[in-house]
């Protein structure tokens, strides 16, 4: 076997569990690898051209290979389970979150008597007593509490987050671990990014090579603004079924505590739901209106058991299996191109499609950022524009400029002491702020580590 002693030396977490080769002291067994190794010892006619069939591609992934799963939620119980069960073995885990009892249909890692307990830990000893050999190690903490440090001893980072402000941090971490020599990417700096997402019955996968192709902020526009219905809409004139679901959910949950004062709606629990689809579909009666479903009233974002977790788990699994760092030797198949969709809200359905990056992408183009205002804009103008457009969609960005050779805030939202100070500033205009044509602007958000400088173009 290519497989050194792997885990000698080690207690065996799996006391009591009979497994042949056991007294190899490596974990492994006869055949372990066999599906594995068909994979990476033959020649195929799907195989990237440079890949090379070899013996130590193996021992590589056992040993070697280090990855990083972000989330140990619905699709990270997937991912985790997915990669020790194909051979990965150095896997950390981030996930800030604790488990909660409406968790436990799909995130089949965790049981009733996890409840309470940081998703991460729970995730790593499950997956390490189960699986001979593999040492998943958890951080129970935010993505934000890691530096480049951390992050650049991985190999592939498999994200399987639910928020989109998460993933753009992530991303801009990685654009900022790539290294330039005169304009020329070092390859040997990209950390692929393998990214997983769900929302309902739809979910994606896609592949990024920092640097390379398309990244998170390339395609910004994919990730809409959350849609609301205007509040006069829902309560007095509804003409679509998610106008009476919505109604049922804002308004009449609140009046009629169905279940109890203070008992927040929960989108997991299928009572909760049940009620809200009962009463949506009255409601949709009375003005004649069709189309109110169980699934959608469950509505986006409230995941149940479905194929798309364990698809796109597994989706993004193959799309990880493909890649590697492009200067290792585990580079055995050609990597998704690049972003797969897929689709069961009704039938199925899936498509892959190559998303391209962006050639002024804030985050990954390197490429000054210009900001194109009238020197009678005001600074609440270019917050709104910071904020509200599609391409840049920040949440609360802060702006500093040097001004006569002094760094000098001129709004900051996140600390309320310096928000009240600074918020006379964003009635006035550039101008009276002492902003030239030309004037470099530095803007910090949570949807990056870095901060972005944008060049100020003044019209005239
Ligand atoms: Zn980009």
């Amino acid at each position: 076997s290519s497989c050194r002693s792997l885990v000698s030396g080690q207690t065996r977490r799996n006391d009591g569990m009979a497994v042949d080769g056991e007294h190899m002291g490596s974990g492994d067994w006869d055949g372990r690898w066999n599906h594995v190794k068909k994979f990476l010892e033959r020649p195929g006619p799907f195989t990237h051209p440079d890949f090379e069939p070899s013996t130590e591609s193996l021992g590589f992934l056992l040993e070697t290979c280090k990855i990083l799963v972000i989330g140990a939620g619905g699709l990270g119980c997937e991912l985790l389970k997915n990669l020790a069960l194909s051979g990965l073995r150095h896997i950390h885990v981030i996930d800030m979150d604790t488990i909660d009892i409406s968790n436990l249909n799909r995130q089949f890692l965790f049981r009733p008597k996890d409840v309470g307990r940081p998703k991460a830990d729970v995730a790593a000893d499950f997956v390490n007593n189960r699986i001979p050999g593999c040492q998943v190690v958890p951080h129970f903490k935010k993505i934000q509490d890691f530096d480049e440090s951390f992050y650049r001893q991985f190999h592939i980072i498999v994200c399987g987050l639910d928020s989109v402000i998460a993933r753009r941090w992530m991303n801009g971490m990685l654009i900022s671990l790539l290294s330039y020599e005169d304009g020329v990417l070092d390859p040997s700096s990209i950390i692929p990014l393998i990214d997983g997402g769900t929302e309902g019955f739809k979910g994606n996968a896609r592949v990024i090579l920092p640097g390379m192709t398309a990244c998170i902020d390339c395609t910004l526009e994919l990730y809409p603004p959350q849609i609301n219905f205007p509040m006069c809409t829902i309560a007095s004139m509804p003409r679509l079924p998610e106008h009476c679901i919505e109604y049922v959910r804002m308004l009449q949950w609140p009046k009629d505590t169905p279940f109890g004062d203070g008992v927040c709606l929960d989108g997991d629990n299928p009572e909760h739901i049940q009620w809200v689809f009962q009463r949506a579909q009255e409601r949709a009666a009375n003005y004649n209106i069709t189309g109110v479903t169980y699934r959608l009233t469950q509505g986006e974002g409230h995941h149940t058991i479905t194929p798309s977790l364990a698809n796109i788990g597994k989706l993004s699994l193959c799309s990880m299996y493909k890649i590697a760092k492009t200067t290792s030797q585990f580079h055995a198949y050609i990597p998704l191109n690049n972003y797969l969709v897929f689709n069961d809200v009704d039938g199925l359905y899936t498509y892959t499609f190559e998303a391209e990056r962006k050639e002024n992408c804030s985050a990954c183009s390197q490429v000054p950022q210009d900001l194109q205002f009238p020197p009678s804009a005001k600074l609440q103008e270019v917050l709104k524009y910071l904020t509200e457009n599609a391409s840049l969609q920040m949440k609360s960005p802060a702006i500093t400029a040097t001004l006569e050779g002094k760094n000098k805030t001129l709004y900051l939202q996140t600390i309320a002491s310096i928000e009240e100070r600074t918020r006379p500033n964003l009635c006035k205009t550039l101008k009276e702020l002492g902003l030239s044509d030309g004037q470099e602007l530095a803007v910090a958000d949570v949807t990056t580590p870095q901060t972005v400088l944008f060049k100020l173009k003044l019209t005239s």
